[in-house]
């Protein structure tokens, strides 16, 4: 890792104060940080926080207006390597670092708040105090003869009407900040409280998924930075329930997420909408070079034994892509996607049908 990409890293490495433009600049970064997380299904470990937090403090520290793609970039020029080191953990253990890490943020969040509150309030308590001392001295002003010492007072009550004007700005800034503060506890609490992942599979479930859908929708549609969506259903999945049971089934839908986050980079999103029906987004590609994404995951399906089973159970998959109109909104797209996925399944099933 290059180490002259943050500042604020260096001082907070270095335990030196920290201004209060330094602990502004701090929440842009976690804000940001944290949408971009989300958005991209990076899991929110310890250590993916820290690294991610190096790479939008450069961002925002150097006022960098990037998409996605090239923040991914940038984290690839610090760290000369991918981020993708999120593999083979179950999802339940995902799911409870994560609410422990989100736990941790409300904390952090709300220790910020309290203190805040807490400057406020001394700060317009100072502000009431100095007001009261001006007014003694201007009251004491009048009975004084000494001109010297009269400009000297003078001189004091100016500093002191600067300094409460300072206070004052101060306070209406600590405000804006407060509030600010405020917005990322609800944030957070959102995080916490809203079930993003599939218990199943571990994979995004289907709010998270439309979530993303529609943010990599206004993607396009602001910047026409292009994406490709898979739909994926298992063939013939009912059968396979009626033959070898229901936790064999759920034990292959497990194992289809596996392939699909052993197969797809760390940037695609993978969600399992329901059933034994999953999406994928491709950030930044064709819709020809999702059909090739989708058939190399097909044929991955196809060819795999599931060895975690009792019997080799083979089984395939039909495939949808598209990719984004101008005009589109999460439902016409969906409805695209669907229809590619339908005659997929008229033609035969396992295999990958596009309509553009
Ligand atoms: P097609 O090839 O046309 O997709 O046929 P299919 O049998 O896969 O599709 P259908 O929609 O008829 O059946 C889907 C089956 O998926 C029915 C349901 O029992 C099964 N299923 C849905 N959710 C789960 C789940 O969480 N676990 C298991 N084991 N099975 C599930
Ligand atoms: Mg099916
Ligand atoms: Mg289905």
């Amino acid at each position: 890792m290059k180490d002259n990409y943050c500042k604020l890293q260096q001082k907070l490495s270095q335990n030196e104060n920290l201004s209060r433009d330094d602990i502004k600049t701090i929440m842009q970064i976690i804000r940001k940080q944290i949408n971009f997380m989300i958005k991209n299904n990076i899991i929110i470990t310890p250590k993916n926080y820290e690294r991610w937090f190096y790479v939008f403090c450069h961002i925002t520290e150097n006022s960098l207006d990037l998409n996605d793609l090239e923040i991914l970039g940038v984290f690839k020029e610090i760290y000369n390597a991918p981020y993708d080191e999120i593999k083979e953990k179950s999802p339940e253990d995902l799911q409870i670092k994560q609410k422990g890490i989100v736990k941790k943020l409300v904390r952090i969040a709300d220790t910020i708040e309290y203190k805040l509150a807490e400057v406020i309030a001394t700060l317009d308590s100072h502000n009431h105090s100095l007001d009261s001392h001006k007014n003694e001295i201007a009251q004491d002003e009048e009975y004084i003869e000494d001109q010297k010492l009269k400009e000297t007072l003078q001189k004091i009550l100016d500093e002191l009407e600067k300094l409460r004007h300072e206070n004052e700005m101060l306070s209406s800034e600590l405000r804006k900040y407060h509030a600010d503060v405020i917005r990322l506890q609800g944030e957070l609490m959102t995080a916490r409280t809203e079930a993003e992942i599939d218990f199943l599979t571990g994979l995004l479930n289907r709010r998270r998924f439309e979530r993303a859908l529609l943010e990599m929708l206004n993607e396009y549609q602001r910047r026409g930075y292009p994406f490709a969506l898979i739909l994926l259903d298992i063939d013939d999945f009912k059968s396979i329930n009626d033959t070898y049971g229901h936790p064999a089934g759920d034990q292959l839908l497990k194992e289809v997420a596996l392939i699909l986050k052993t197969f797809l980079r760390a940037n695609n999103i993978a969600a399992r909408l329901g059933g034994e029906e999953f999406a994928i987004l491709v950030p930044g590609a064709t819709a020809k070079e999702g059909e090739i994404i989708a058939n190399r995951l097909r044929s991955a399906m196809e060819h795999r034994n599931f060895i975690d089973l009792e019997k080799d159970i083979h089984i395939t998959a039909s495939f949808g892509v598209t990719a984004p109109h101008t005009d589109d909104t999460i439902d016409t797209i969906l409805e695209r996607a669907d229809k590619a996925l339908y005659e997929a399944k008229k033609q035969g099933k396992n295999r990958v049908v596009i309509v553009e």
